[in-house]
């Protein structure tokens, strides 16, 4: 962290957020694209509708962030493939239907553009669904569009494995990034107007993507690779050709994709990671949730030790300003990969989004602009990518008319 990184946190801090700050935030429609709290509905004993002391989301929590619409991942690791990856995926769909349900005075299921606005307009959160991994599709074309008729806005085409039909950022490739199948994934993908999320993916996937998605495309949670080289974030070029196509990178709040420093200490010492594992199954068993929050509780005493280094939430501030300097202003959005990663001080939970806001405008950009960043750039590829697949199935319906 520089001398200017301490003193940039220390104002933000201590200084509270400005009225007009305020103002701007809470009629803002506030977008995060990227949420891991849905392995806690699973758990024993989490309360949604409560204050929890763990963990970054919960609906008072949100309601304080100022969140208009959350997605919550659908995640399972990358090595469950098959019949069993589809039931543990539908049991998650299922979760957060059912939270939604029980919560349905804040909160109200979403799919469009439009449901999001309407739901702003009845005072509730929009929840939406993403599949975090094509591996949970196990390869059938069917599975995906149940998917999508259960809900699925998004789909993340690879979790940190390779899956049978495209590479991933964190593993050996093997099929050169897109296999023919996985491009008819993209393909289906856009007919039945599910955004293609290039986060995870390897540089030769994302490349192929956008060959062939007709729907621009966002970056569900990923940064900047010119600020913290890491495989999962994304150079200024893959930036820039997003942009091109209209789609959104999505600021990722994980310590180890924000710094440099961060990312430089993990890399000395895997050994550390491995003893992480380690004392999270200790304490934790299987219950996937409970590991996340955990992982997250064991990295900041490292932290607190002063072997990992600190690192603030004014990082996020360098990567969206970065983003936005690459691929302008129209092209970046927020995912915070909160209840899944490791987030910097000052960023604990949804509570705090509204510093963002705070931040950007003691930067100097506009009232408009911040709208952008917080939601209005996500909700146009929403929308965008509704308006595609009506022309697609428009064009498959005069494809298939018997002629007379
Ligand atoms: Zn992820």
């Amino acid at each position: 962290m520089s001398f200017g990184d301490v003193v940039l946190a220390g104002a933000m801090t201590a200084g509270r957020i400005s009225e007009r700050a305020k103002r701007l935030h809470f009629s803002s429609l506030v977008i995060d694209t990227h949420t891991d709290t849905t392995q806690r509905f699973l758990d024993d004993g989490f309360d949604f509708g409560a204050r929890n002391a763990l963990g970054s989301v919960d609906i008072p929590r949100l309601k304080e962030g100022g969140l208009g619409a959350i997605f919550f991942a659908i995640w399972i690791p990358s090595k469950i493939t098959g019949a069993h990856a589809v039931k543990k995926a539908v049991g998650q769909i299922d979760a957060v239907r059912e939270q939604v349900r029980r919560h349905s005075d804040n909160f109200v299921l979403a799919t469009t553009a439009e449901d999001i606005r309407t739901a702003r307009k009845r005072h509730r959160i929009a929840a939406l669904i993403g599949v975090e991994g094509g591996h949970m599709i196990a390869s059938d074309l069917g599975v995906l569009r149940s998917y999508a008729a259960l809900g699925a806005r998004y789909m993340t085409l690879t979790h940190t494995g390779n899956v049978e039909w495209a590479d991933a950022s964190t593993d050996i490739p093997v099929h050169n990034g897109l296999s023919d199948f996985g491009k008819d994934v993209v393909r289906e993908m856009n007919r039945l107007g599910m955004i293609v999320d290039v986060s995870h993916v390897s540089d030769k996937t994302f490349a192929d993507v956008l060959e062939i998605s007709k729907s621009p495309v966002f970056a569900s949670h990923s940064n900047c690779r010119a600020i913290c080289d890491s495989p999962r974030n994304m150079t200024d070029e893959m930036i820039r050709a997003l942009a091109a196509k209209g789609g959104v990178v999505q600021i990722n709040f994980h310590v180890g994709f924000l710094s440099q420093e961060f990312r430089n200490a993990e890399k000395a010492h895997p050994e550390w990671d491995k003893a992480i594992a380690l004392e999270v199954r200790k304490r934790c068993g299987n219950s996937e949730g409970r590991q996340l929050i955990e992982g997250e509780r064991i990295t900041r005493e490292y932290v607190e030790r002063g072997d990992l280094p600190r690192v603030e939430w004014t990082k996020i501030i360098e990567h969206i300003d970065h983003a936005v300097k690459v691929a302008g202003i129209e092209h970046v959005g927020l995912g915070s990969d909160f209840d899944g990663a490791n987030m910097p001080f000052g960023m604990e939970d949804a509570s705090k989004l509204p510093k963002i806001t705070q931040a950007l405008l003691e930067k100097g950009y506009s009232e408009g602009d911040v709208k952008k960043i917080l939601g209005e750039n996500t909700l146009r590829v929403l929308a965008e990518a509704e308006r595609i697949s009506r022309e697609l199935n428009a064009a498959e319906q005069v494809r298939t008319a018997v002629p007379n």
